[in-house]
């Protein structure tokens, strides 16, 4: 009796502890042809780092953020999300977004037990979203956002010709957040450290080891900003909220 009731107040209080983020932002953004860190380039007159950063905050799930950042990059950026500036953390980057997540879970309070991990690029996240991934966190050890393909997807040799197509039904498109037990996810990094594994989101690293990962239904609008044309997208879509 004792255990059940240890194990409910347990269940109950992960409940109420909020989940601690993680941002990268470390990037080049050399496929945008900005010349600079993309997360830079302004937005109906803010950087997409601050939109990215004001969905966040906005969220009630949320209690501590960590950006991660290029050093070069610290002052610039700072500045450009100076409104949330004493609500986050800096952490520097690495040379892949690997590394540069694996920066950010050593420097996560130790108090950290879930952490949830959203591209700095993804400016068009809803608060509604982050909630629910923060809520599925608390009940499983690895959550990620994702929507259903809906175009059909082939896969090609190295010479440019089809070789199959796999089932359609079974496609998602993999998004961010994504989120993690912490000590899981550290532990994951380290094997891939190990192990030589690159990849270039982190739950790729729990399929590798064979850890479930749960999907949570993400949103179209949920975009990566990579290219210019989702720059005239994002606009449209910020101007229009
Ligand atoms: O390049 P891509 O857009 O796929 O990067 C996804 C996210 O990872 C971006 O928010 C980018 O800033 C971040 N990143 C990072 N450190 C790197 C490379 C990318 O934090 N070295």
């Amino acid at each position: 009796m004792c255990k059940l009731k240890a194990f409910i107040y347990n269940y109950l209080e992960n409940i109420k502890k909020k989940v601690h983020l993680l941002i990268p932002a470390a990037g080049s953004g050399s496929r945008m042809k900005a010349g600079k860190n993309k997360l830079l380039i302004t937005l109906e007159g803010k950087s997409i780092l601050y939109w990215t950063l004001n969905s966040i905050a906005s969220s009630k799930q949320i209690g501590w953020i960590g950006i991660i950042g290029q050093p070069h990059d610290k002052n610039q950026i700072m500045k450009s999300i100076s409104e949330y500036s004493s609500r986050v953390t800096w952490i520097n980057g690495g040379q892949t977004r690997q590394e540069s997540v694996f920066n950010g879970l050593k420097k996560l309070p130790e108090n950290a037990t879930k952490v949830l991990i959203h591209d700095g690029a993804r400016c068009l996240i809803k608060p509604e979203l982050i909630n629910r991934c923060a809520k599925e966190i608390k009940h499983n050890e690895a959550i990620i956002a994702a929507v259903r393909v809906t175009d059909t997807i082939k896969i090609a040799n190295n010479s440019g010709f089809i070789s199959r197509t796999p089932e359609r039904e079974s496609l998602w498109a993999a998004q961010t957040p994504q989120g993690f037990t912490v000590s899981k996810l550290k532990e994951a990094h380290q094997m891939a450290v190990q192990n030589n594994w690159n990849v270039t989101d982190d739950a790729s690293l729990f399929e590798r080891l064979n850890w479930p990962v749960k999907i949570v239904e993400g949103e179209l609008t949920n975009i990566k900003i990579t290219s210019p044309i989702d720059l005239k997208i994002a606009s449209l879509l910020l101007s229009n909220n």
